[in-house]
């Protein structure tokens, strides 16, 4: 193979370097004739993966406390391959009412089209779970605290359940990320994150990440990763393995905003209730001072009864938040979730329209300043009425 470089000297960068590849170059024959045998760590084609991914899962499984890590084009598809790698036909699936929105569309609308059994279990189940079990039960969906309402789950117990049965778990770990809790030290299966979310940290990237102890499950997933052409830019990748040397130091300043900002707006006349575990009034917060060691930078919010109308007076006043889905990243953003949404759930945690804040690295004053107007715009359409 040529080399691109112009002289002998050597080269080192602080940063990693971005490895890009379909064609992966084998040496002799025989290395290629038995290119497959390097999986599920080594390389053979672009599809799982260059050294610029391989680096990054180590660093992801590190912080998981687990042995291996597989990423994946998205949180979502991080979701769904975990699923697609252990869950047949002829199998019963079990997804927490509270698991993130795509996940039990694709529950509902292409696996039970396979002839898989799908059963949303109501996310406060705790032990209970057990009575849900059937002899086909292949695996468990948890997340916690859980899409937009914020239900905690007692995933020890949970995971308890489970391995005495011989049923898989799964956790959507998004809103703690592992440096808040670790699944994997809880007895769970596999890890999901988001890395969209905090690992990446700047609104500019899609990626997922799934971690685990099992050899064999690793084995399984890198092939399901690879069958289902889940592969991850190394661009992205090197963007992801960047947001992580500053990931602690924004979540620690992320999260006492959000404490702060949320503390505040229990007080307001406006809000009828918050759903934030980190607060006492939380009825998961038990369950979040056991077991959880970050008040993480998402929260939801139901203001007193009002007309849709009347939310229009909230976004439409606020100049820090920006308007928009996701979250995690260094800009705060508000998101609406109208009531209509909330009631179609089943076990549905509230029937009023929900918005969610994601709190960002601007000042918290800034920020309770931007609430403050939002919530006087809200007041000033209801008195309108
Ligand atoms: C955003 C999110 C996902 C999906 O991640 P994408 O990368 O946007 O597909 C899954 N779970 C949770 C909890 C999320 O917040």
């Amino acid at each position: 193979m040529q080399s691109i470089a112009a002289t002998n000297d050597p080269f080192e960068s602080l940063s990693p370097p971005v490895m890009r590849a379909s064609t992966v170059v084998f040496k002799t024959f025989d290395d290629f004739v038995q290119r497959k045998s390097r999986q599920p760590d080594g390389f053979s084609y672009g599809i799982t993966g260059t050294p610029t991914a391989r680096g990054l899962e180590k660093k992801i499984a590190a912080l998981e406390g687990g042995r291996h890590c597989v990423v994946t084009p998205s949180g979502q598809s991080a979701l769904m391959t975990t699923v697609m790698g252990f869950v047949r036909g002829g199998d019963h699936l079990l997804v927490s009412a509270a698991c993130y929105g795509a996940l039990k569309t694709f529950a509902q609308k292409w696996l039970a089209g396979m002839n898989v059994e799908v059963e949303f279990y109501p996310p406060a189940i705790g032990a209970e779970i057990e009575s849900l079990i059937r002899p086909n039960t292949r695996m468990i969906c948890m997340e916690s605290p859980g899409t937009v309402t914020m239900e905690m789950q007692d995933t020890p117990a949970i995971a308890a359940v489970a391995r005495r049965r011989g049923v898989l778990t799964m956790m959507d770990n998004t809103w703690a990320s592992p440096l808040g809790f670790r699944p994997l030290a809880h007895g769970v299966d596999f890890s999901i994150e988001a890395a969209t979310k905090f690992f990446g940290g700047h609104s500019d990237l899609l990626m997922g990440s799934i971690s685990m102890n099992d050899h064999a499950h690793y084995e399984v997933l890198r092939e399901t990763q690879s069958i289902l052409g889940q592969q991850v830019s190394p661009d992205d990748c090197f963007l992801v393995l960047r947001g992580l040397e500053t990931f602690k130091l924004r979540l620690e300043a992320q999260s006492a905003s959000t404490l702060r900002v949320a503390r505040w707006l229990a007080d307001q006349p406006e809000v009828e209730r918050l759903l934030y575990p980190p607060l006492e009034s939380d009825p998961g917060h038990g369950l979040w001072k056991r077991d959880f060691h970050t008040n993480g930078c998402l929260f939801s919010l139901v203001l007193k009864p009002g007309p849709e109308r009347a939310f229009h007076g909230f976004f439409d006043s606020l100049k820090q938040f920006v308007i928009g889905a996701s979250w995690g990243g260094v800009h705060s953003l508000a998101a609406y979730y109208p009531a209509a949404l909330q009631a179609e759930r089943v076990f549905p945690a509230t029937d009023q329209p929900v918005i969610r804040l994601s709190i960002g690295l601007e000042a918290a004053d800034d920020l309770i300043a931007d609430l403050k107007a939002g919530l006087a715009g809200y007041s000033a359409l209801l008195a309108a009425r």
